[in-house]
This record gives C-alpha cells, structure tokens and sequence, in this order.
C-alpha cells in the first residue's frame, strides 16, 4: 500500500481542486450513489477527547471508493504543534479488498472542509459577496480564508477571535496571501456586522454568532462544534435563515447549532431545505433573493474524506509520491 504524509498531501491537493472534488463528491450523495453510515464517536475515558470511526462508499465520476477515516480530535493541541484533529484516510483496493492507500488525515481534514463550505457558499453567497467575517482564528479559521477567496472576489477580510493576537495573525496572512484589506476586531459583531459572508470556526460550546448581527442577504458557513450539548450558533440566526445542512440524517442527530433550536420548538425538521448536495445536483433550491440569509450547517462526512484520498492517491501514483510499504495483499506462501 502507499503510505502519503502529511506535507505529501498537502502539496497534492490545492483548494480549487478540492472544491471540485467536493461538489461531486456531494452531488453523488444526492443522487444516491454513495454510502454512509453514521459515525460512531467514542469519548476517551477520562479525558476531553474523542476517537471517531467514519466509514463510506461514494462515487466519483462514475468510479466507486470505500474506506473510512479514523480520527481522534484533542481540543488541547490548540496552540501547541499539533493540530486537533489527527488520524488517517484508509482507502481500499475495490478489486480484492486490501489496502491500497493510508493518507495523513490531518490535511485532508482541513482541507475538505473548507472545501465543502467552498461548495456552499459557491452556490448559496450572492455573487457580488466581498465582505468576509472569520470567526476564530485556528486552522480551520485559515483554510475557510483560502477557500472563500477561491470562490468569490474577497475584498476585505474581518477576523475575530477569543485571542485577540491569534485574530491578528490572521488578518496579517490575509493582507500577505490574498492583498485584501484585512483587521482583527475586539468583537465579533464589529466583524459581522458588514460583513457578506461569516465563516464560524471555533471550538465554543456557547454561541458565538447572534441573529441581530448579521445583515440581510448574508450567507453563513458554520463548521465548529457537533456534539448535542454546544452550539456556535443563536437560535434567532438559525430561525430566521434560510438552513442547508451537509447530510440531514446528522443534523439532525449531532449539533446543539440546530438540536437546540429544534427542542425548544424555534424550528420544526422541516425548516432545512437542503443538503448542500441537493443544491448542487439540481435537487433542492438554493437562495432565492439578494435579501435572505443563508446558513450552511457543516457537520464532516466521511465520503468528503474519502473523495479527497482517492484524488490524492492517484495524483500521488502519478507523480510517484509516498512510500510503499508491504500490507495484505496476495497471499504469502507457508514456509
Ligand atoms: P483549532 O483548535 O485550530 O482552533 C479553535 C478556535 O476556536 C480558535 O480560534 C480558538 O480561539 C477558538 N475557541 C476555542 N474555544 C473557544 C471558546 N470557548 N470561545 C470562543 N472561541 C474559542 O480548531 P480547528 O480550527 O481545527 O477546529 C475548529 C472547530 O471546527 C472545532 O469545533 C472542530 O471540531 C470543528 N471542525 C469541524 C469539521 C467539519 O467537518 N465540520 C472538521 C474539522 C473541525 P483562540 O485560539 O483565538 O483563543
């Protein structure tokens, strides 16, 4: 099998290729030529962190992958060296079932999800949105940066987050990388308020975006968080927007963003109009005026994992990247 590192995957898998790679991935789930049973999540015992099992089937272009990623997430490797999420994409051999490919799951992870926020607000944002708001100021808060400007004409950037230095560093990546105006604000209504796209990005368990902050028209990214008990998000900003979640089956399981609203009967099921991949397909209707605010709830599936492997994987036998090692395989004879 081959063995792809971290830095291996990054360099194999820039931001517009996988926003591509995402939208079919998730355009295949709409039309029902994937497979994906919900994640099993297990607390580690005595500590803040968790180890997830997600598996999946998916098809791109007509060619079927399976696998799944394992993924624990420490939220206390914030400000260290390592990230919060760390653990690997398997991808199987579809002729004999083996292991063709291990890939750092730690690039990929933060890289498709800022993809698949790419996917939404390509479809949902209105198309002079120029104004955007970050929300923390972490990893995902940087890749959210990369690819909102890969998919609207970003102009100025506003970033917030609990750290008001960390929020600095961004701004200044942005001013750097993209030649926006960028600032940190001391607040997050100071970043929202103007802002035509907010991506929320932190690890909070209490809300951290109100509904009377955001102005009409607006299309929101939510990505933190998605355990039943904490939420980024105010019931009233959930209420009054226009909802699409990544999968329903979980959003309707997994996140206080939309289980808090619902129990306290703010919202019915019915308020969400979509999976994101519905939109894309055709199947579903996307934003309907330059007024309506339009909030994609992101939650991370395991067929975005596995899209974004196998396209690493054959870009990686392409270019004769990674490291082969022996693993199952054709049976080795008894001696
Ligand atoms: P990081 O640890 O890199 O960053 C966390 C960010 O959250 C920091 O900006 C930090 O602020 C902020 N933060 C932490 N605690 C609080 C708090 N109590 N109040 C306000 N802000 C807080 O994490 P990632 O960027 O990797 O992940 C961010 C979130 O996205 C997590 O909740 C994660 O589970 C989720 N996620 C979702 C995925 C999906 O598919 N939807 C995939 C991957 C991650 P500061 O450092 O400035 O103090």
């Amino acid at each position: 099998m081959l063995i792809i590192s971290q830095a291996e995957v990054a360099q194999l898998l820039p931001m517009p290729a996988c926003i591509d790679v995402m939208a079919e991935a998730l355009a295949s789930l709409a039309r029902g030529d994937a497979a994906l049973p919900l994640r099993t999540i297990m607390a580690v015992p005595k500590t803040e962190n968790f180890f997830a099992a997600m598996p999946g089937y998916v098809e791109i272009n007509g060619e079927g992958v399976f696998g799944a990623k394992l993924v624990t997430v420490f939220p206390g490797n914030h400000g260290t060296a390592f990230d919060s999420h760390q653990g690997a994409v398997l991808i199987f051999d579809s002729e004999h079932g083996g292991v063709a490919a291990m890939l750092d799951g730690t690039a990929i992870t933060s890289t498709r999800t800022a993809a698949v926020s790419g996917v939404a607000t390509r479809a949902l944002a209105r198309e002079d949105a120029s104004t955007l708001a970050i929300l923390g100021a972490g990893v995902q808060a940087n890749t959210h940066l990369r690819a909102m400007c890969a998919v609207r004409d970003i102009r100025r950037v506003r970033v917030w987050s609990r750290t008001f230095e960390n929020a600095q560093t961004l701004a200044e990546a942005a001013r750097r990388d993209f030649g926006v105006d960028a600032i940190a604000t001391r607040t997050g209504l100071e970043a929202v308020q103007d802002a035509d796209i907010v991506c929320a990005t932190t690890s909070s368990n209490d809300p951290v975006l109100y509904g009377d902050w955001v102005k009409p028209g607006t299309h929101i990214n939510a990505v933190g968080v998605s355990q039943p008990h904490a939420r980024e998000l105010d019931s009233d900003i959930v209420k009054k927007s226009r909802l699409y979640v990544d999968r329903r089956e979980s959003a309707l399981k997994e996140p206080g963003d939309i289980l808090v609203p619902l129990r306290d009967g703010v919202i019915g099921p019915d308020h969400i109009i979509g999976e994101i991949g519905e939109v894309v397909a055709g199947k579903a209707p996307g934003r309907r005026d330059a007024n309506e605010i339009t909030l994609f709830k992101s939650l991370g599936l395991a067929i975005e994992d596995l899209a974004a492997g196998k396209y690493v994987y054959e870009e990686a036998v392409k270019a004769g990247i990674g490291t082969r090692v022996e693993l199952g395989g054709a049976r080795v004879a008894a001696h």
